[in-house]
Protein backbone atom coordinates (compact mmCIF):
# COMPACT_ATOMS: atom_id res chain seq x y z
CA UNK A 1 0.00 0.00 0.00
CA UNK A 2 1.56 3.30 -1.21
CA UNK A 3 0.31 5.27 1.68
CA UNK A 4 1.78 8.81 0.41
CA UNK A 5 0.18 8.68 -3.17
CA UNK A 6 -3.32 10.08 -3.65
CA UNK A 7 -5.73 10.68 -6.57
CA UNK A 8 -8.45 12.48 -7.62
CA UNK A 9 -10.47 12.65 -10.52
CA UNK A 10 -12.43 13.81 -13.66
CA UNK A 11 -15.79 12.90 -15.03
CA UNK A 12 -18.06 14.93 -17.25
CA UNK A 13 -22.03 15.05 -17.38
CA UNK A 14 -23.67 12.06 -19.26
CA UNK A 15 -25.99 12.87 -21.89
CA UNK A 16 -27.97 9.72 -21.98
CA UNK A 17 -29.01 6.29 -20.48
CA UNK A 18 -26.06 4.96 -21.68
CA UNK A 19 -23.96 7.37 -20.54
CA UNK A 20 -25.79 7.65 -17.17
CA UNK A 21 -25.05 3.98 -16.64
CA UNK A 22 -21.35 4.25 -17.12
CA UNK A 23 -20.90 7.72 -15.38
CA UNK A 24 -22.51 4.95 -12.04
CA UNK A 25 -19.75 2.68 -13.04
CA UNK A 26 -17.11 4.87 -13.10
CA UNK A 27 -18.31 6.43 -9.13
CA UNK A 28 -19.23 3.11 -8.15
CA UNK A 29 -15.99 1.06 -9.42
CA UNK A 30 -13.71 3.80 -8.32
CA UNK A 31 -14.93 5.13 -4.78
CA UNK A 32 -13.30 1.96 -3.33
CA UNK A 33 -9.87 3.89 -3.75
CA UNK A 34 -10.79 6.91 -2.41
CA UNK A 35 -10.25 9.63 -4.26
CA UNK A 36 -9.57 12.88 -2.84
CA UNK A 37 -12.26 14.25 -4.96
CA UNK A 38 -14.31 13.65 -8.03
CA UNK A 39 -14.13 16.61 -10.49
CA UNK A 40 -17.23 17.10 -13.12
CA UNK A 41 -16.60 19.08 -15.96
CA UNK A 42 -18.62 22.41 -17.22
CA UNK A 43 -19.53 21.78 -20.87
CA UNK A 44 -17.44 24.14 -23.33
CA UNK A 45 -18.32 27.37 -24.19
CA UNK A 46 -20.00 27.63 -20.62
CA UNK A 47 -22.85 25.45 -22.22
CA UNK A 48 -24.71 22.82 -20.34
CA UNK A 49 -24.92 24.18 -16.75
CA UNK A 50 -27.96 21.66 -16.14
CA UNK A 51 -26.09 18.88 -17.03
CA UNK A 52 -23.38 19.35 -14.39
CA UNK A 53 -25.94 20.73 -11.63
CA UNK A 54 -27.54 16.80 -12.20
CA UNK A 55 -24.36 15.36 -12.10
CA UNK A 56 -22.90 17.58 -9.34
CA UNK A 57 -26.44 16.94 -7.39
CA UNK A 58 -25.66 12.84 -8.70
CA UNK A 59 -21.73 12.88 -6.74
CA UNK A 60 -22.80 15.07 -3.70
CA UNK A 61 -26.58 13.27 -2.91
CA UNK A 62 -25.65 9.18 -4.35
CA UNK A 63 -22.10 8.44 -3.64
CA UNK A 64 -19.67 8.94 -0.57
CA UNK A 65 -17.10 10.95 -2.53
CA UNK A 66 -16.38 14.93 -2.28
CA UNK A 67 -17.49 16.61 -5.49
CA UNK A 68 -15.66 19.66 -6.78
CA UNK A 69 -17.49 21.57 -9.79
CA UNK A 70 -15.52 22.93 -13.09
CA UNK A 71 -16.62 26.14 -13.97
CA UNK A 72 -16.03 28.23 -16.48
CA UNK A 73 -16.51 32.01 -16.94
CA UNK A 74 -16.58 32.35 -20.85
CA UNK A 75 -20.20 33.52 -22.46
CA UNK A 76 -21.39 34.42 -18.97
CA UNK A 77 -21.59 38.02 -17.01
CA UNK A 78 -19.99 38.17 -13.83
CA UNK A 79 -23.01 38.17 -12.59
CA UNK A 80 -24.21 34.79 -14.07
CA UNK A 81 -20.93 33.37 -13.02
CA UNK A 82 -21.15 34.07 -9.35
CA UNK A 83 -25.00 32.80 -9.35
CA UNK A 84 -23.68 29.72 -10.22
CA UNK A 85 -21.03 29.37 -7.51
CA UNK A 86 -23.70 30.99 -5.48
CA UNK A 87 -25.78 28.03 -6.10
CA UNK A 88 -23.64 25.34 -5.59
CA UNK A 89 -22.34 26.99 -2.00
CA UNK A 90 -26.06 26.11 -1.00
CA UNK A 91 -26.34 23.00 -2.36
CA UNK A 92 -23.28 22.27 -0.44
CA UNK A 93 -20.30 22.27 -2.86
CA UNK A 94 -17.08 23.45 -1.43
CA UNK A 95 -14.46 23.10 -3.95
CA UNK A 96 -14.20 25.21 -7.34
CA UNK A 97 -12.23 24.29 -10.55
CA UNK A 98 -12.18 27.73 -11.72
CA UNK A 99 -11.12 28.14 -15.03
CA UNK A 100 -11.73 30.54 -18.06
CA UNK A 101 -13.03 28.19 -20.72
CA UNK A 102 -12.97 28.16 -24.34
CA UNK A 103 -15.53 29.49 -26.80
CA UNK A 104 -18.22 27.38 -27.82
CA UNK A 105 -17.10 26.57 -31.59
CA UNK A 106 -14.05 25.19 -31.78
CA UNK A 107 -10.91 27.47 -32.94
CA UNK A 108 -12.76 30.33 -32.93
CA UNK A 109 -10.48 33.11 -30.93
CA UNK A 110 -11.41 33.68 -27.46
CA UNK A 111 -13.66 37.04 -26.76
CA UNK A 112 -14.72 38.03 -23.69
CA UNK A 113 -18.89 38.23 -22.21
CA UNK A 114 -18.59 42.30 -22.02
CA UNK A 115 -19.76 41.87 -18.41
CA UNK A 116 -17.68 38.98 -18.28
CA UNK A 117 -14.34 38.37 -16.25
CA UNK A 118 -11.68 37.79 -18.99
CA UNK A 119 -9.46 35.43 -17.29
CA UNK A 120 -9.60 33.09 -14.95
CA UNK A 121 -7.22 35.02 -12.04
CA UNK A 122 -10.54 37.21 -12.09
CA UNK A 123 -12.83 34.37 -11.59
CA UNK A 124 -10.48 33.09 -8.21
CA UNK A 125 -10.05 36.09 -7.06
CA UNK A 126 -14.09 36.62 -7.47
CA UNK A 127 -14.62 33.39 -5.78
CA UNK A 128 -12.38 33.94 -3.06
CA UNK A 129 -14.48 37.09 -2.34
CA UNK A 130 -17.92 35.07 -2.57
CA UNK A 131 -17.21 32.21 0.04
CA UNK A 132 -14.64 30.05 1.37
CA UNK A 133 -14.67 27.80 -1.38
CA UNK A 134 -11.33 25.17 -2.03
CA UNK A 135 -10.00 26.72 -5.41
CA UNK A 136 -8.21 24.48 -8.19
CA UNK A 137 -6.85 26.13 -11.18
CA UNK A 138 -5.67 24.54 -14.76
CA UNK A 139 -1.54 24.99 -15.85
CA UNK A 140 -0.16 23.68 -18.98
CA UNK A 141 3.14 21.56 -18.36
CA UNK A 142 3.61 22.69 -22.61
CA UNK A 143 2.19 25.76 -22.34
CA UNK A 144 -1.52 27.20 -23.14
CA UNK A 145 -2.05 26.80 -26.98
CA UNK A 146 -2.70 30.45 -26.61
CA UNK A 147 0.02 31.95 -24.65
CA UNK A 148 3.03 33.67 -26.14
CA UNK A 149 6.01 32.08 -23.94
CA UNK A 150 6.63 30.05 -21.15
CA UNK A 151 7.47 32.59 -18.73
CA UNK A 152 4.04 34.73 -19.22
CA UNK A 153 1.99 31.49 -18.94
CA UNK A 154 3.82 30.84 -15.43
CA UNK A 155 3.24 34.05 -14.44
CA UNK A 156 -0.34 33.70 -15.14
CA UNK A 157 -0.28 30.79 -12.97
CA UNK A 158 1.28 32.52 -10.36
CA UNK A 159 -1.22 35.24 -10.60
CA UNK A 160 -4.30 32.53 -10.61
CA UNK A 161 -2.76 30.75 -7.38
CA UNK A 162 -1.78 34.43 -5.69
CA UNK A 163 -5.57 34.92 -6.11
CA UNK A 164 -6.31 32.40 -3.84
CA UNK A 165 -6.65 28.82 -5.78
CA UNK A 166 -4.73 26.40 -3.48
CA UNK A 167 -3.36 24.23 -6.08
CA UNK A 168 -3.19 23.65 -9.88
CA UNK A 169 -4.22 20.45 -11.86
CA UNK A 170 -2.44 20.24 -14.60
CA UNK A 171 -3.24 19.47 -18.61
CA UNK A 172 -2.16 16.07 -19.65
CA UNK A 173 1.16 15.10 -21.35
CA UNK A 174 2.73 11.87 -22.31
CA UNK A 175 6.67 12.36 -21.04
CA UNK A 176 7.53 12.28 -17.65
CA UNK A 177 10.16 14.90 -18.26
CA UNK A 178 7.07 17.44 -19.39
CA UNK A 179 5.69 17.57 -16.16
CA UNK A 180 9.35 17.76 -14.20
CA UNK A 181 10.30 21.01 -16.84
CA UNK A 182 7.73 22.92 -15.54
CA UNK A 183 7.62 22.52 -11.86
CA UNK A 184 11.18 23.04 -12.23
CA UNK A 185 10.36 26.15 -14.24
CA UNK A 186 7.22 27.10 -11.90
CA UNK A 187 9.66 26.62 -8.41
CA UNK A 188 11.91 28.96 -10.24
CA UNK A 189 9.24 31.97 -10.02
CA UNK A 190 8.32 30.82 -6.71
CA UNK A 191 5.43 28.52 -7.18
CA UNK A 192 5.14 26.54 -4.33
CA UNK A 193 1.68 25.24 -4.36
CA UNK A 194 0.87 21.69 -5.15
CA UNK A 195 0.99 20.89 -8.89
CA UNK A 196 -0.97 17.86 -9.88
CA UNK A 197 -0.34 16.25 -12.57
CA UNK A 198 -3.29 15.58 -15.11
CA UNK A 199 -2.48 11.75 -16.27
CA UNK A 200 -5.06 10.61 -19.23
CA UNK A 201 -4.96 7.12 -19.61
CA UNK A 202 -5.51 6.27 -23.51
CA UNK A 203 -8.19 3.97 -23.79
CA UNK A 204 -8.20 5.29 -27.49
CA UNK A 205 -5.39 6.56 -29.31
CA UNK A 206 -6.82 8.31 -31.88
CA UNK A 207 -9.36 9.92 -29.69
CA UNK A 208 -6.25 11.06 -27.39
CA UNK A 209 -4.19 12.24 -30.36
CA UNK A 210 -6.75 14.56 -31.33
CA UNK A 211 -7.54 15.92 -27.74
CA UNK A 212 -3.77 15.97 -27.55
CA UNK A 213 -3.83 18.08 -31.14
CA UNK A 214 -6.54 20.68 -29.75
CA UNK A 215 -5.28 21.57 -26.11
CA UNK A 216 -1.30 21.74 -27.40
CA UNK A 217 0.02 18.17 -25.86
CA UNK A 218 2.79 16.80 -27.68
CA UNK A 219 2.28 13.26 -29.09
CA UNK A 220 6.15 11.41 -28.70
CA UNK A 221 6.60 8.73 -31.73
CA UNK A 222 7.19 6.26 -29.71
CA UNK A 223 3.99 6.43 -28.23
CA UNK A 224 2.45 6.50 -31.77
CA UNK A 225 4.35 3.40 -32.36
CA UNK A 226 3.41 1.79 -29.41
CA UNK A 227 -0.28 1.61 -30.36
CA UNK A 228 0.43 1.18 -34.15
CA UNK A 229 -0.87 -2.51 -35.05
CA UNK A 230 -3.32 -2.79 -31.94
CA UNK A 231 -6.18 -1.25 -33.84
CA UNK A 232 -8.16 -4.01 -33.45
CA UNK A 233 -6.79 -5.71 -30.23
CA UNK A 234 -8.84 -3.71 -27.30
CA UNK A 235 -7.26 -5.87 -24.44
CA UNK A 236 -4.02 -5.44 -25.93
CA UNK A 237 -4.26 -1.38 -26.10
CA UNK A 238 -5.94 -1.31 -22.71
CA UNK A 239 -2.68 -3.66 -21.29
CA UNK A 240 0.09 -1.05 -22.96
CA UNK A 241 -2.13 1.65 -21.94
CA UNK A 242 -2.03 0.99 -17.87
CA UNK A 243 1.55 0.00 -18.18
CA UNK A 244 2.73 3.28 -20.10
CA UNK A 245 1.10 5.20 -17.45
CA UNK A 246 2.10 2.88 -14.25
CA UNK A 247 5.62 3.44 -15.77
CA UNK A 248 5.14 7.30 -16.00
CA UNK A 249 3.58 7.98 -12.92
CA UNK A 250 6.48 5.37 -11.06
CA UNK A 251 8.91 7.87 -12.55
CA UNK A 252 6.88 11.22 -10.91
CA UNK A 253 6.38 9.51 -8.05
CA UNK A 254 10.31 8.94 -7.82
CA UNK A 255 10.56 12.50 -8.13
CA UNK A 256 8.79 13.21 -5.36
CA UNK A 257 5.00 13.74 -6.97
CA UNK A 258 1.93 12.20 -4.24
CA UNK A 259 -0.95 13.28 -6.06
CA UNK A 260 -2.43 12.33 -9.53
CA UNK A 261 -5.96 13.54 -11.34
CA UNK A 262 -7.10 11.14 -13.51
CA UNK A 263 -9.27 12.31 -16.68
CA UNK A 264 -11.42 9.03 -16.76
CA UNK A 265 -13.79 10.01 -19.52
CA UNK A 266 -16.53 8.14 -17.81
CA UNK A 267 -14.45 4.61 -17.86
CA UNK A 268 -13.21 3.64 -14.80
CA UNK A 269 -11.17 0.48 -15.58
CA UNK A 270 -7.82 1.82 -16.46
CA UNK A 271 -7.39 4.27 -13.93
CA UNK A 272 -8.59 1.46 -11.38
CA UNK A 273 -5.79 -0.96 -12.48
CA UNK A 274 -3.32 2.14 -12.72
CA UNK A 275 -4.36 2.94 -8.99
CA UNK A 276 -3.57 -0.64 -7.91
CA UNK A 277 -0.44 -1.40 -9.77
CA UNK A 278 0.50 2.04 -8.00
CA UNK A 279 -0.51 0.85 -4.60
CA UNK A 280 -3.12 2.89 -4.00
CA UNK A 281 -5.89 0.80 -2.25
CA UNK A 282 -6.68 2.59 1.07
CA UNK A 283 -10.23 0.95 1.24
CA UNK A 284 -8.16 -2.67 1.13
CA UNK A 285 -5.92 -1.21 3.67
CA UNK A 286 -9.15 -0.50 6.20
CA UNK A 287 -10.49 -4.16 5.47
CA UNK A 288 -7.00 -6.16 6.44
C1 LIG B 1 -7.52 20.68 -15.24
C2 LIG B 1 -8.31 21.32 -16.36
C3 LIG B 1 -9.70 21.20 -16.38
C4 LIG B 1 -10.45 21.78 -17.42
N1 LIG B 1 -11.83 21.65 -17.40
C5 LIG B 1 -12.58 22.27 -18.34
C6 LIG B 1 -14.01 22.22 -18.30
O1 LIG B 1 -14.61 21.58 -17.43
N2 LIG B 1 -14.71 22.87 -19.28
C7 LIG B 1 -14.08 23.58 -20.26
O2 LIG B 1 -14.78 24.16 -21.11
N3 LIG B 1 -12.72 23.67 -20.32
C8 LIG B 1 -11.96 23.03 -19.39
N4 LIG B 1 -10.58 23.11 -19.43
C9 LIG B 1 -9.94 23.83 -20.55
C10 LIG B 1 -9.77 25.33 -20.25
O3 LIG B 1 -11.03 25.95 -20.11
C11 LIG B 1 -8.99 25.94 -21.43
O4 LIG B 1 -7.68 25.44 -21.44
C12 LIG B 1 -9.00 27.46 -21.52
O5 LIG B 1 -8.50 27.83 -22.82
C13 LIG B 1 -8.11 28.17 -20.51
O6 LIG B 1 -8.64 28.13 -19.26
P1 LIG B 1 -7.75 28.66 -18.01
O7 LIG B 1 -8.61 28.66 -16.83
O8 LIG B 1 -6.48 27.93 -17.94
O9 LIG B 1 -7.51 30.17 -18.51
P2 LIG B 1 -6.54 31.41 -18.04
O10 LIG B 1 -5.76 30.97 -16.84
O11 LIG B 1 -7.42 32.57 -17.90
O12 LIG B 1 -5.56 31.52 -19.25
C14 LIG B 1 -6.03 31.60 -20.58
C15 LIG B 1 -4.98 32.24 -21.46
O13 LIG B 1 -4.88 33.64 -21.16
C16 LIG B 1 -3.54 33.98 -20.81
N5 LIG B 1 -3.65 35.02 -19.77
C17 LIG B 1 -4.16 34.88 -18.54
N6 LIG B 1 -4.13 36.06 -17.87
C18 LIG B 1 -3.59 36.95 -18.73
C19 LIG B 1 -3.31 38.35 -18.65
N7 LIG B 1 -3.58 39.05 -17.54
N8 LIG B 1 -2.78 38.96 -19.73
C20 LIG B 1 -2.52 38.26 -20.86
N9 LIG B 1 -2.76 36.92 -21.00
C21 LIG B 1 -3.29 36.28 -19.94
C22 LIG B 1 -2.95 32.67 -20.29
O14 LIG B 1 -1.53 32.65 -20.35
C23 LIG B 1 -3.58 31.68 -21.26
O15 LIG B 1 -2.94 31.69 -22.51
C24 LIG B 1 -9.80 22.52 -18.44
C25 LIG B 1 -8.39 22.64 -18.43
C26 LIG B 1 -7.65 22.05 -17.40
C27 LIG B 1 -6.15 22.18 -17.38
Amino acid sequence: MNKAVTFSIEIFPPRDAAGWNQFDQTLTRLKKLQPRFCSVTYGAGGSARRGSDIALAHVQRQTSLTPAAHLTCVALSRNETLDIARHWWAEGIRHIVALRGDMAEAGTPFHPHPAGYKYAAELVAALRDLADFEISVGCYPEIHPESHDRLADLFNLKQKLNAGAIRAISQFFFEPEVFLRFRDAAAAIGIHHPLVPGILPILDFNKAAGFARRCGASIPKWLIDRFDGLENESDARGQVAASLAVSMCERLIAEGVQNFHFYTLNRPTLTLAICHALGIQPALERAA
